[in-house]
C-alpha cells in the first residue's frame, strides 16, 4: 500500500529530502538572523492515548497505533511540528477504509445513533486544520476512502470521467492517459491530495488557467450524508434551480462524505512548455499578466513571483545559468535591478501551438520592459515543482519555519493588498523581538483578478509550543487584515479549523446559518466533521 511509505511528520516519502542551497540559508540568516533551534528530528512515538470502543460500527476499524496518529493530523506546519514533538493532542478511536458508497451510508447510519464523530479523510493533505482531531471531544472515527478509488466510468464522446474520492493525483492521469485524455488538475500536494479532497475545499492546480479550478471540472457527484444522500447529475449545463454541486463543493466534509465525482476531462496535448522571463517590477509584471489573460493567450499557467521570491528563486538556482553574470549586466542595462520579478508561463499542444502561444506571450512582456529568459527556468520548475513541498522539513531541521497562505483579489485592489498583507506578516513577530520574512507570488490570474500567494518564513523558538505560538501569531494577524481588507480568506486551500472563526465576517451570518442549514438537513445529529467551517472557536493551537 502506497501509505506505508508515507512519512509521518512531514511532506511525501520517506527517503525523498529536498535541501535548501547554501544562497538559501544565507538569504535567510541574514533577514532573520541565524537559526538556533532545529525542531525535533523526526516523528516521536504516537501518544499513549486509550481508544474508545467503537462497536460495529464498521466491519474492519483499525486501532493500531500509528494509524491512528497518521489520520489524526493533516499536512499543515502545526501538524508537523506536533508529531515531530510528540504533542499530538488526540488521535481518531479508530481508522476504517469503506469499499463502496454503501459501506459508508451503513457507517454513518451507525455513527450517527451511537454519537460518534466521523472525519472523512482522503489525502489527508490539508494545511488548514480540515482533518484533525481535538481534544476531550466525543468518539471520534477516521473515514479513509483509499479503497473508494479509481477510475470506475468513462464516456469518452462526451469526456466525461468519473472517480471514486480516494483516487490520488497520479492515478488519475495514468487512468486517463490510456484513453489519451487528461483532467489537468496539479496542486501541488497532487502526488497525495484526492479527487475528493479536491472537491470538498475547491482545490486549484497550478494549471487552473489553461484546465480551470476544480468547481470547472465537476460536472456531477453524489454525497452521503448519515441521514440523506444527494446526488447531482452531470449535465452539460442547467438552469434547474440553484446549482447544488457548488454547494457540496467546499463542504470539507461537514455535509457528508463526497463517494463519486464525474470531471470534465480534455484530450491530453502533445506537449507542454514553460519559458520564464523577468519584468522590471511586481506591478509591471501584473500589468502583464493581466493583458496575458485580457488578451486570452490560452496559456496554461502563468505564474508571477515578487521581488523577494524572485531572489529566492535565483537561490534555488531556477533562473541561473553560466550565463548569469552576463545576463545581470544585461539586465542592468536595461533598467531592471533588485526589483526585477521573475514570471513563469506555459503552453500546451503541438509544437507550432505551443510555440505560436509563447511567443505571443513574449511579445507582451516585451511591451511591458521585461526580458525573456527561454525555457531553461521552466524547465527546473516543472522538474522541481511536486519536490518543493520537502524544503519545509529540510528547513526545520534547522530552525527554520515556513508555511504559506493565499487569498484572491480584484485587479484594482492586489497591489495594495500584497503590499498590507506583507507588512501584516512581516511585523507580526515584532512583540517576540522575531523578524518574518515574505515573499508572494500569483498564480491563478482571472480575467477579473488574481491569486496572491504568500509563503512565510521565521525561526523556531526554543520549544515547539512556543514555535506553534509564533505561527498562530502570523495567522491570526493575516486571517484578521484578510477580512478587514474584504479580500477572501482562502483561494484554495479552504476553511479547515485554522480560518472558521472568520468566516462569517467573509460570507455573513446568514451565509454561515445557510451551510449549518444545510448540514443540519443531511446530518442532524451534527456528527460530520463538525469543527471545520462553522467552528467559532479559535483552534489555531490546538
Ligand atoms: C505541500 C502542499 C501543497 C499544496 N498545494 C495545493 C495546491 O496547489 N492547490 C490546492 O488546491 N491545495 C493545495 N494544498 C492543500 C491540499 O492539498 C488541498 O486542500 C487538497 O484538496 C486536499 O485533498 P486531500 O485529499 O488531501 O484531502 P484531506 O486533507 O484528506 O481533506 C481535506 C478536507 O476535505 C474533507 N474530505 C476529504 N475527502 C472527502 C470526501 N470524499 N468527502 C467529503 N469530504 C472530504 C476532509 O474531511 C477535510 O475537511 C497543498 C497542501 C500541501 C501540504
Amino acid at each position: 500500500m502506497e501509505t506505508s511509505r508515507r512519512r509521518l511528520g512531514g511532506w511525501g516519502f520517506e527517503g525523498e529530502a529536498y535541501p535548501p542551497s547554501e544562497q538559501l540559508l544565507t538569504w535567510l540568516e541574514k533577514r532573520l538572523g541565524p537559526a538556533l533551534n532545529p525542531a525535533p528530528p523526526k516523528a516521536a512515538p504516537p501518544p499513549d492515548l486509550a481508544a474508545a470502543d467503537l462497536g460495529d460500527v464498521a466491519a474492519d476499524i483499525s486501532a493500531d497505533p500509528i494509524d491512528r496518529l497518521t489520520h489524526a493530523r493533516g499536512q499543515g506546519l502545526v501538524d508537523v511540528l506536533r508529531i515531530r514533538g510528540g504533542l499530538v493532542p488526540a488521535l481518531p478511536d479508530g481508522v476504517c477504509r469503506p469499499r463502496d458508497a454503501e459501506e459508508v451510508a451503513a457507517v454513518l447510519a451507525r455513527c450517527a445513533e451511537r454519537d460518534i464523530r466521523v472525519i472523512p479523510w482522503g489525502g489527508g493533505t490539508s494545511v488548514t486544520g480540515g482533518v484533525n482531531v481535538l481534544a476531550g471531544d466525543a468518539p471520534v472515527l477516521s473515514l479513509d476512502l483509499e479503497r473508494i478509488a479509481g477510475l470506475t466510468a468513462l464516456d469518452q464522446r462526451s469526456g466525461l470521467a468519473t472517480f471514486g474520492p480516494g483516487t490520488r493525483g497520479p492515478q488519475v492521469e495514468a487512468a486517463l492517459a490510456e484513453h489519451k485524455l487528461t483532467l489537468g488538475h496539479f496542486p501541488q500536494s497532487w502526488e497525495l491530495a484526492t479527487v475528493g479532497g479536491w472537491v470538498a475545499t475547491r482545490s486549484s492546480g497550478q494549471e487552473s488557467l489553461g484546465y480551470g479550478r476544480i468547481e470547472d471540472m465537476v460536472a456531477g457527484l453524489d454525497l452521503v450524508g448519515p441521514d440523506r444522500r444527494l446526488r447531482v447529475p452531470a449535465h452539460p449545463a442547467s438552469a434547474a434551480g440553484p446549482d447544488l454541486g457548488r454547494l457540496v463543493m467546499g463542504s470539507e466534509g461537514r455535509l457528508g462524505v463526497i463517494t463519486e465525482t464525474t470531471l470534465r476531462v480534455r484530450l491530453r496535448p502533445e506537449g507542454a512548455a514553460v519559458a520564464g522571463a523577468l519584468l522590471p517590477d511586481f506591478d509591471r509584471g501584473l500589468d502583464a499578466v493581466r493583458e496575458m489573460v485580457m488578451d486570452g493567450l490560452s496559456l496554461t499557467l502563468i505564474r508571477l513571483s515578487d521581488a523577494s521570491e524572485t531572489q529566492v528563486a535565483m537561490a534555488v538556482g531556477l533562473a541561473e545559468s553560466r550565463w548569469t553574470p552576463i545576463v545581470g549586466r544585461y539586465l542592468g542595462f536595461r533598467g531592471i535591478g533588485n526589483d526585477a520579478c521573475l514570471l513563469l508561463f506555459g503552453a500546451a499542444g503541438d509544437r507550432d501551438t505551443i510555440d505560436d502561444r509563447l511567443r505571443r506571450a513574449r511579445m507582451v512582456v516585451r511591451s511591458h520592459r521585461g526580458v525573456s529568459l527561454g525555457r531553461r527556468p521552466g524547465r527546473h520548475w516543472l522538474r522541481d515543482r511536486f519536490r518543493h513541498p520537502y524544503l519545509r522539513e529540510s528547513l526545520l531541521d534547522l530552525g527554520y519555519a515556513t508555511d504559506t497562505l493565499e487569498t484572491a483579489a480584484p485587479w484594482s485592489r492586489a497591489v495594495n493588498l500584497r503590499g498590507a498583507l506583507r507588512s501584516v506578516i512581516a511585523d507580526a513577530l515584532a512583540d517576540n523581538d522575531e523578524r518574518v520574512a515574505v515573499l508572494c507570488h500569483v498564480s491563478h490570474p482571472y480575467p477579473d483578478g488574481a491569486s496572491l500567494y504568500f509563503t512565510f518564513f521565521f525561526r523556531c523558538a526554543p520549544s515547539v509550543g512556543e514555535t506553534i505560538a509564533r505561527w498562530a501569531r502570523v495567522k491570526r494577524a493575516a486571517n484578521d487584515a484578510l477580512v478587514a481588507s474584504g479580500a477572501t480568506l482562502s483561494h484554495h486551500h479552504g476553511i479547515g479549523q485554522w480560518h472558521a472563526p472568520w468566516l462569517a465576517d467573509e460570507i455573513g451570518d446568514e451565509g454561515v446559518d445557510l451551510i449549518a442549514a444545510a448540514a443540519r438537513r443531511l446530518d442532524s445529529k451534527g456528527i460530520m466533521n463538525p469543527h471545520v467551517l462553522l467552528e467559532p472557536e479559535d483552534r489555531l493551537e490546538a
